[in-house]
């Protein structure tokens, strides 16, 4: 069959059905704050603040002009070895300070998947020095996404992004535990021992898995058994960090206090790819004293990409002026009384709030969930469908109130037209 070809044909799109990508494919061309504009010049709210990510919203000049002013300067210098550039110092000295990780030190990476890798490689490795190169085993939790590196693949709790490459995925020696069952978790620490444990990394709400917030006291439960088990606790705050529980991250929020934190999109608000993991004294200590100092020996050609630090620390400087954290918090309540009378809807089972400015309206198995997406974004909010069946809106933090309302409005609306 010849097919007319199509601007961008040669685009194989991450995570999607190609037949289907290609037939419908919906453009963005621009973007103000909470909404987009796409190549047919329609307006689209974004209640996904893009993957997670478009916290302080679309097309800040701003941003692009600390983009500029640094490219003219200097536009990169990598940091390996006794290298670096200034935005990077900054950056990491300013992470550091904000952080849930007391004493932090600030590896700066790509994307929330490069932090993963290197808090997973780097938990091994803690032990290998400690004496203890068996513990290496990492646990993950049911449900949970990490990113799509190797070591995010192999410690994915979605088993489809798990299956198809080998036995035991890429990285062996990985396992799951129970989500928000904190005896279950004892039972599988006990059962696989943890002399054979690096670390359980989990997001304190899980977000692609579903919108999931924490159980009552389980998060400080994985570390209270972390603690008494010599195995590192990894809160990977991908999607939480930078404000979107309300505070600057969801650790400082319920109370926990990781030994290394994994971060990324909120970093930048998605201006420039870059990502950033906290490692707490315990760890770091033995890699910054003496001759016979060990070396890490992980980076990345653009760990610390001056441009990208400085986008991340005029995002920051947006947060901290607008009051953008205590924003998100406000908008939290908001959200949550806006889908609150989803709930009661034949064709949604479970509909999660509460945990933050996001929520998750889970929709009955036999629903079209795709259908009921593409109807609001006919409409004008732009949302997607995530594990389980499950819409995901997480809007940008400069939503206003009446924009949220118009997402579960518009929810609605398309629940009550769609026909079996
Ligand atoms: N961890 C979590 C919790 C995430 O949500 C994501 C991305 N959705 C990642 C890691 C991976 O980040 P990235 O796509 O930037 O590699």
């Amino acid at each position: 069959m010849v097919r007319t070809k199509l601007p961008g044909d040669a685009l194989w799109n991450p995570q999607a059905h190609m037949p289907t990508a290609q037939a419908k494919r919906l453009v963005l061309t621009g973007g103000e704050g909470a909404w987009l504009e796409s190549s047919t010049g329609q307006w689209l709210l974004d209640a996904t603040a893009s993957l997670w990510h478009a916290n302080i919203g679309h097309g800040r000049a701003r941003l692009a002009d600390a983009a500029h002013h640094q490219m003219r300067k200097l536009e990169t210098y990598h940091t390996f070895g006794r290298f670096a550039n200034e935005p990077a110092l900054h950056l990491a000295d300013r992470l550091a300070a904000m952080g849930p990780v007391p004493g932090a030190k600030v590896m700066l990476t790509s994307g929330g998947s490069d932090s993963v890798d290197l808090a997973c490689k780097l938990a091994r490795r803690h032990w290998q020095l400690e004496g203890r190169p068996e513990k290496t085993t990492i646990l993950s939790r049911v449900g949970a996404y990490h990113g799509l590196h190797a070591f995010g693949t192999s410690v994915a709790g979605l088993q489809y992004n798990r299956d198809g490459y080998g036995t035991s995925s890429l990285v062996p020696e990985t396992a799951r535990v129970a989500t928000n069952d904190i005896a279950a978790v004892r039972r599988s620490v006990t059962e696989i021992g943890p002399e054979n444990i690096a670390a359980i990394i989990a997001e304190p709400v899980i977000g692609t898995g579903g919108v999931i917030g924490p159980a009552e006291g389980y998060l400080q439960g994985l570390q209270d058994l972390c603690r008494s088990h010599d195995i590192l606790f990894i809160a990977d705050e991908v999607i939480t960090g930078f404000g979107r529980t309300g505070h600057l991250f969801a650790s400082h929020r319920w109370d926990i206090q990781p030994d290394m934190v994994t971060m990324a999109k909120g970093l930048t608000s998605g201006y420039a790819p870059l990502g950033g993991v906290l490692v707490s004294p315990r760890i770091s200590e033995r890699f910054f004293e003496g001759a016979d100092a060990p070396i890490f020996r992980h980076g990345l050609t653009y760990s610390g990409h001056a441009t990208a630090c400085a986008i991340a620390l005029a995002n920051l400087d947006v947060i901290d002026e607008e009051g953008l954290v205590e924003e998100a918090g406000r908008l939290e309540d908001v959200l949550a009384k806006a889908v609150e009378p989803l709930r009661d809807h034949e064709l949604v089972e479970e509909v999660r709030s509460g945990a933050g400015f996001m929520a998750g309206v889970h929709l009955h198995e036999g629903v079209n969930g795709d259908a009921i997406a593409e109807a609001c974004t006919d409409a004008g909010v732009l949302i997607r469908v995530i594990h389980d069946n499950t819409l995901q809106i997480c809007p940008p933090f400069v939503t206003t109130d009446a924009e949220v309302k118009l997402i579960a409005g518009t929810i609605t609306q398309a629940l009550d037209a769609y026909q079996y």
